[in-house]
């Protein structure tokens, strides 16, 4: 039974929308595929957990906090005998193992370790754990599920799932037995309840309303939409298509994600979308979508 769905993170989102928005250095790009790829790649491992039968509770994307260190574990599975606490790891292409630390191959270039991440998590967990009075066995694995990861010189290491095994690694898991009882339910509830909102708007770059390009932007290839017919909106490089609707609430959520403290009203969604739509076309998506507040001289939506 899945308890915590997975969802894009606030720095993937924003930085998504502030690409088609602003220049993005070479490093933040850099930063926002990486964001990308790890979200494929969970999102790619929560469809084989989701297959999972017998009673588990699966919490995906969960953020917690031991020894005041906040640590982050893609995927939690509750068994009867075991909690499997996994990280999902989307390398793609070649990498060479060596001394404990992983180098893409064409270049060289020395990854961040994923095994001292997971020994970091793995600590801290079990500290959790420990501070809630919780007593469960741990298992801690690191899966690479990029269909194109080859790791040479990989170790022998079974808390390491390579692509090739994570059909097996899952048959196991799903082959085990697991009836889960009250104990089980008190350990999800305290951990839906500890995690902790991971919006952390730090690490992305600065930017200001008025430095960034205001329009409504391809989902596809960020490129500006314009008027097409009555209802819909066309992409001027891809040709990609859009209800007015959906483009309008698409944008609005970009507003709020961007500036939350820019209160949503005809005005501003009119000024933020600059596609010359009527203010009707606006009121009406807003209405549809959103929750009316304040009073009939002052209204804005939520
Ligand atoms: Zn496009």
């Amino acid at each position: 039974m899945n308890l915590k769905e997975r969802t894009e993170s606030v720095a993937l989102r924003c930085l998504g929308s502030l690409n088609a928005r602003m220049e993005l250095s070479e490093s933040e790009k850099f930063y926002l595929s990486n964001l990308e790829a790890g979200f494929e790649g969970e999102v790619a491992f929560d469809k084989l957990s989701a297959k999972l039968k017998e009673e588990r509770y699966i919490l995906n994307d969960m953020l917690l906090e031991a020894n005041r260190s906040d640590f982050q574990i893609d995927s939690i599975i509750i068994s009867e005998g075991i909690i499997d606490a996994i990280d999902v790891k989307y390398f793609k292409g070649d990498y060479v193992w060596k001394d404990g630390e992983i180098y893409t191959r064409q270049t060289g270039y020395k990854c961040k370790n994923p095994f001292e991440q997971l020994n970091r998590s793995n600590y801290l967990f079990n500290q959790y754990l420990r501070e809630n009075k919780l007593n469960f066995l741990v298992r801690f694995t690191l899966v690479f599920n990029h269909p194109e990861f080859t790791l040479y010189n990989a170790p022998e290491d079974d808390s390491i799932i390579l692509s090739t095994q994570v059909n097996r690694f899952m048959a196991e898991m799903d082959s085990r037995p697991s009836k889960l009882h009250d104990g089980h339910k008190k350990l999800a509830n305290i951990l839906l309840t500890s995690n902790k909102d991971g919006s952390n708007y730090s690490k992305l770059p600065a930017y200001t309303y008025e430095g960034i390009k205001k329009g409504i932007f391809c989902e596809k290839c960020l490129s500006k939409m314009n008027t097409f017919n009555k209802h819909f909106l066309i992409c001027s490089n891809c040709g990609r298509q859009e209800k007015i609707e959906n483009a309008i609430v698409r944008s609005a959520n970009e507003l709020k994600l961007l500036f939350p403290e820019i209160k949503l009203t005809v005005q501003t969604i009119n000024e933020w979308c600059r596609a010359g739509l009527s203010s009707r076309t606006y009121l009406r998506a807003l209405q549809k979508y959103f929750r009316v507040m304040g009073n009939s001289k002052n209204t804005y939506y939520e």
